[in-house]
């Protein structure tokens, strides 16, 4: 495949991505003013081909480029969030080599068929909102959610701001006004759950057998407390139906500007001020949020159009929470999904859902149903062992719907094939039995 010919590595995130090559690494210095919404940055990227490449082509929206340099760069264009480099020499598949990319200029939302993503001003801060195409809003990146790399992040804002990011906080320098926040991110991700928020925080930190904090705005503290209370007990939850808890810690922020819905990202996710309460609808989002870190983000799609080995099972962590936490079981939950979605005309099926429709409610549920139906053909202990193995696997890796029928039929399950076929691949709504 040739950037040449406009080849992007997903249908569903058309204009993303290049299958040429995979980033191992983002180095990222950043500085930002507030005031301004201007953005500078230099981002050194570790680039390995896949097979041989004399040019490539890295996504950057909006943001203008002031240089490229490397020891292979050579000239460059920028048109329509495309940044097209040439290369003064082949690299061959497996070989690396690096570029760097000097840009500035105020950020945008990059906009597209499911909705606009990225880097956006709150009230007083930023949210950056990347799935599923946002991530060219603030770097250079190969954006395709399965090119997994690890990332430093280092980005100076005016001192009076918490800035946060996924990873391990390894320094903060202060100087004249400004700090300097920088992290690292040792556990592979994709380009849409990198993400910085910064905000008038106070920074919290909760008990918990991983380290857990939450940046929250100071007159929201006791809100917060309340509204999070199980959130500790949730990852122990969790720990035990999944497996370990896959990233180095976990951080909630909470902005002061309420959201329409709640984010995930790598280690962290983002929560709206109107989540703040002990309403059935913000407990199962906390616990949705939490659920994607095993669940899209260590073990993430390789297409977006495998969408609910994401979403459904996420939805199916809500319904697993519900019943630990004392309200309806998980078979309760799906027998009232199941019988409101009888009513749903569904015009695609979950395993292909269309762009239209990937982050539509029906397959957040249908995909939770399907893993009900998986769970009451096999029974809870093959069931629980089944999503385990699954995250141990392909941690830090990229999946497919039919890697997980595969190892269902390994691990002695061949039902989950035809169970899989009628709630995944075909239209109609099965019963559920
Ligand atoms: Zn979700």
């Amino acid at each position: 495949m040739s950037v040449a010919t406009g080849v992007t590595a997903d249908p569903y995130l058309p204009g993303h991505g290049d299958p040429s090559y995979t980033v191992r690494h983002y180095d990222l210095d950043l500085d930002y003013a507030l005031e301004s919404n201007s953005l500078k940055g230099r981002a050194v990227l570790t680039i390995e081909a896949l097979e041989p490449v004399r040019q490539l082509t890295l996504d950057l929206h909006a943001l203008n480029v002031v240089k490229v340099t490397g020891p292979k760069a050579g000239r460059h264009t920028h048109r329509g969030g495309r940044l097209n480099i040439r290369l003064t020499e082949e690299v061959s598949p497996g070989e690396t080599t690096t570029l760097t990319v000097t840009y500035r200029g105020v950020p945008r939302t990059v906009p597209d068929k499911i909705g606009d993503a990225g880097w956006e001003e709150l009230t007083d801060g930023v949210i950056v909102a990347s799935q599923p195409g946002g991530a060219p809003s603030w770097f250079p990146c190969n954006d395709r959610p399965d090119a997994k790399s690890t990332y430093r992040l280092a980005i100076t804002v005016a001192n009076d701001y918490l800035v946060v990011a996924g990873g391990e906080r390894t320094d903060l320098r202060r100087r004249a006004g400004r700090t300097t926040w920088t992290y690292e991110q040792r556990n592979p991700m994709a380009t849409y759950l990198a993400t910085v928020q910064i905000g008038r925080y106070d920074e919290i930190a909760l008990p918990g057998s991983v380290p857990l904090t939450a940046a929250v705005p100071p007159a929201r503290r006791a809100a917060f407390q309340a509204a999070f209370a199980d959130q500790p007990a949730m990852l122990e939850f969790f720990s035990r139906c999944f497996g370990p808890y896959p990233f180095d810690s976990y951080r909630v922020v909470v902005t002061d500007d309420a959201l329409e819905i709640p984010l995930e990202a790598g280690g962290l996710s983002i929560f709206g001020s109107n989540l703040l309460n002990r309403s059935w609808d913000a407990q199962r989002l906390i616990a949705h949020e939490l659920a994607h870190q095993w669940f899209g983000n260590a073990v993430t799609l390789r297409r977006l159009h495998d969408i609910w080995l994401h979403e459904g099972f996420a939805c199916y962590s809500e319904w697993l929470w519900s019943e630990e936490s004392g309200g309806p079981s998980a078979d309760a939950r799906a027998r009232e999904h199941w019988s409101r979605l009888r009513h749903h005309r569904f015009s695609r099926a979950l395993g292909d859902p269309g762009i239209a429709q990937v982050f539509d409610d029906w397959v957040y549920k249908r995909g939770a149903l399907t893993l009900h139906a998986i769970r009451r053909a096999i029974g809870d202990e093959s069931f629980f062992a089944l999503l385990r193995t699954w995250i141990d696997r392909h941690r830090g890796g990229n999946v497919t719907t039919g890697e997980f029928v595969a190892l269902a039929d390994e691990l002695g399950h061949p039902q989950v094939a035809a169970i899989v076929d009628a709630w995944v691949y075909e239209t109609p709504l099965p019963a559920l039995v």
